[in-house]
């Protein structure tokens, strides 16, 4: 009776292996009506090829030698599907047949994998090297749900609004190259945003009602699940199958709809990753390598040549003029002539030389195999013949010239600061004395020098003639408009000039200046800022700008503990902005720095995010609160539409990893909107407050505790 009841199949076999006796749920279990169905037949055919094969060949001897066997296996049911079961096998004494207890574990198996599944996705967007990576493991994973063996990933390139295909696997089709949207399932399913299983019936009709139109060989079966972001359709993931014994599910289905989010986003992050890395490396402009390159291949050259005593020679381009021509003309005539420019000089150069865009309009070469330091002038020869005959720019002909300094190694300098410094002051000696030719650096060339000597001795008697001071930048919430910090800008007024940070903080910081102005400044900002507190009653952040070199002397920790509790700040309204570049550089220590200064409840700000190389992974493992976006990625808003892609997606990220986003320098109405859309927590710029005395900022305080808040013009 039990045996009747049971939930679990059983049967038992004779000594030939043909049932004697089934209960109804083995019978339903392999898809039969009723057990008499089964009595008198073999258990081969509850079985099928290979899985046949092993319990003739190694389960039954050992249920015969050993009495019993218990373990997985898979079962087929009456139509041919399979299933998978755990069998348990019993033999009666002297070969008189077995019991059999068949469970059906499809479901647990199915858990698992699809646990399985999950944990492999979340661990291929962090390991994997890099984006084709992933696409492979993807595959391998979705694999091991479905079948998979024709598999592509779509995308709708944000930039282009093509589709492109950055995996794809098929057996009857090569990969097709990126295309405008059409009308083929892939397009229904980023269009509907909805996952759909597609047979030749569904399909059909999707064609019969014009929602699709037939593209590619004939398939038995399709799945396309979309991959969304945020409730953005940004791709497709399909499998799809030509034979007709590999039908797909809607059980298929919901198992690549369930893991379709995680593979969105383990996408999403990897390409945000290897945007942010391209623009990194590359100018966007003129697609040369940028200064972090060119100062990187520079070292290395620097130390490769330098122990075989040979020679690096480091050409520095300047384009005369240039800024009169931005002027006269506009700034898209000016960017599309030093893409035009970066043409002619990357042709007139041998491959082995690196060209790179070091900034503005400045392009430096390093020649890293030359025999002569004489050769250096030749090519700057070259360079400068090269921009010889005008250019024509959007149907206007515009004349460039240019003054090449050059400096080479081992005589004009060992180090790439020392070289660089020197072949700039070439490039001036070339530019005061006669634009449109190139100089080699002498020692005599030094006024610049001499001016760096001049700043640096005035810049020491700064503070004790009380000539710097400090000027605050309001940080706005942009969704509610109101002032929630202000960040310490330092000015120092020589001769009734104001000079700005640009100019003298590199210089303080060279010469060691730095820490006892930082210290001054720090001490300033805080008393001045709990006075604006306490008057104005508000909870306001301190923003404050370190150098790296303020970091390292002993102290330092004890010095900023000291200075906020003496002005009676709460450590949780400092933020302090390191630059991004700091922040990765020399990680272990640099990282220690940041980690106590968080014990001691301070805030910690990335600034210039954006300029360095770091990607938002690296950034992870500090111990960061604040994001700033570079004015750099701000002005192209939202017209750039690269821009307004990766920022978007820095955004977030960033608040994935729990940063709070500012966005640095925004000047117009645009980029406010477009910020905002994006959820960008806060922002400074021009638009929004210059930076001023405390005074004004204590007005603008004092106005906005009238009004609700301040109005964005
Ligand atoms: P930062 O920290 O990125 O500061 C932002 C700079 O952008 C400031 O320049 C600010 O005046 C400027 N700015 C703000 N909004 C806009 C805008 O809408 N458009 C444009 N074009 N610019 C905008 P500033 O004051 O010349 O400072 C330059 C840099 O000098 C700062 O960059 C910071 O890295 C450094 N610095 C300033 N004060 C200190 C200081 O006390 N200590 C240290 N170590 N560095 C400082
Ligand atoms: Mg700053
Ligand atoms: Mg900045």
């Amino acid at each position: 009776v039990a045996f009747a009841a049971s939930i679990d199949g059983m049967a038992i076999l004779d000594a030939d292996g043909r049932y004697l006796f089934v209960n109804p749920a083995h019978a339903r279990l392999y898809g039969f009506g009723h057990p008499d169905e089964l009595v008198g037949r073999s258990w081969k055919v509850l079985y099928r090829g290979d899985e046949l094969e092993r319990i003739e060949r190694e389960i039954l001897p050992e249920v015969l030698s050993r009495g019993t066997w218990r373990g997985e296996a898979t079962g087929c049911r009456r139509d041919g599907s399979t299933f998978e079961q755990e069998l348990s096998l019993a033999a009666f004494p002297e070969g008189g047949g077995l019991v059999c207890v068949v469970r059906d574990i499809g479901d647990r198996k199915r858990a698992e994998r699809l646990e399985h599944a999950l944990y492999a996705i979340a661990e291929t967007a962090h390991q994997a090297s890099h984006l084709d990576e992933v696409y492979r493991s993807l595959h391998r994973i979705v694999g091991s749900l479905v079948p998979a063996r024709n598999f592509y990933i779509a995308i709708h390139e944000p930039e282009t609004g093509l589709l492109s295909f950055p995996y794809f696997v098929d057996e009857h089709e090569p990969p097709p190259g990126p295309q405008p949207l059409g009308r083929g399932l892939t397009e229904y399913v980023l269009r509907t945003g909805r996952p759909l299983l597609v047979d030749q019936e569904v399909y059909e009709r999707l064609i019969a009602t014009q929602e699709v139109e037939a593209v590619g060989p004939a398939m038995i079966d399709w799945i396309g699940v979309p991959l969304a972001i945020s409730g953005q359709t940004m791709g497709v993931l399909t499998v799809q199958s030509y034979q007709p014994e590999t039908r797909f599910s809607v059980a298929d289905l919901d198992l690549l709809t369930f893991v379709s989010r995680q593979i969105a986003a383990a996408i999403s992050r990897r390409r945000a990753d290897e945007q942010i890395r391209q623009l990194a490396f590359q100018d966007t402009l003129t697609r040369l390598p940028n200064r972090a390159v060119f100062l990187e291949r520079l070292e290395s050259a620097l130390a490769r040549r330098g122990a075989e005593g040979a020679p690096v020679a480091l050409l520095f381009l300047d384009l005369d003029r240039f800024k009169s021509i931005n002027d006269s003309f506009s700034h898209e005539i000016g960017d599309r002539l030093l893409a035009a420019v970066a043409v002619r000089l990357r042709d007139a150069l041998r491959q082995s030389d690196l060209l790179a865009r070091f900034g503005g309009d400045e392009f430096t070469v390093l020649l890293g195999d030359l025999n002569e330091p004489r050769e250096a002038g030749q090519v700057a020869d070259r360079l400068l013949a090269a921009l010889h005959s005008p250019f024509d720019v959007d149907g206007r002909e515009i004349f460039v010239g240019a003054s090449v300094g050059i400096a080479v190694s081992p005589y004009d300098g060992g180090d790439a600061g020392t070289l660089l410094r020197n072949a700039d002051a070439a490039m001036y000696g070339a530019k005061s004395d006669d634009r449109g030719t190139s100089r080699y650096y002498s020692p005599d060339m030094n006024a610049r020098t001499l001016e760096l000597l001049s700043l640096e001795s005035r810049l020491r008697r700064s503070l004790q003639q009380d000539e710097l001071r400090i000027v605050y930048q309001p940080m706005l919430s942009l969704a509610d408009g109101r002032v929630k910090g202000l960040e310490a800008l330092l000015r120092w007024d020589r001769d009734g000039e104001e000079i700005l940070p640009s100019t003298f903080v590199p210089v303080a910081e060279n010469s060691g200046q730095i820490v006892e102005i930082g210290a001054w400044a720090f001490e300033r900002a805080c008393r001045e800022l709990a006075r604006l507190r306490a008057r104005h009653g508000a909870d306001l952040r301190l923003c404050f700008n370190l150098s790296p070199h303020e970091l390292r002397p002993p102290g330092f920790l004890r010095r900023i503990a000291d200075t906020v509790a003496g002005a009676g700040l709460p450590p949780g309204s400092v933020e302090l902005e390191i630059t991004e570049s700091v922040a990765l550089d020399d990680s272990e220590s640099t990282r220690e720095v940041l980690n106590d200064l968080r014990a001691l409840g301070l805030r910690i700000s990335i600034d210039d995010f954006g300029t360095g190389f770091s990607s938002l992974a690296a950034l992870r493992r500090l111990p960061i609160d604040t994001l700033k976006l570079d004015q750099s990625f701000v002005r192209h808003l939202p017209a750039g539409s690269r821009e307004s892609a990766i920022a978007r997606a820095v955004i977030d990220l960033s608040h994935a990893l729990g940063f709070q986003v500012v966005a640095e320098g925004v000047e117009t109405r645009e980029q406010f909107d477009f910020l905002l859309a994006c959820g960008c927590d806060l922002a400074q710029g021009f638009l929004l407050a210059r930076p001023g005395t405390i005074e004004s900022a204590g007005d603008l305080l004092a106005a906005e505790s009238q009004d609700a808040a301040i109005d964005v013009p």
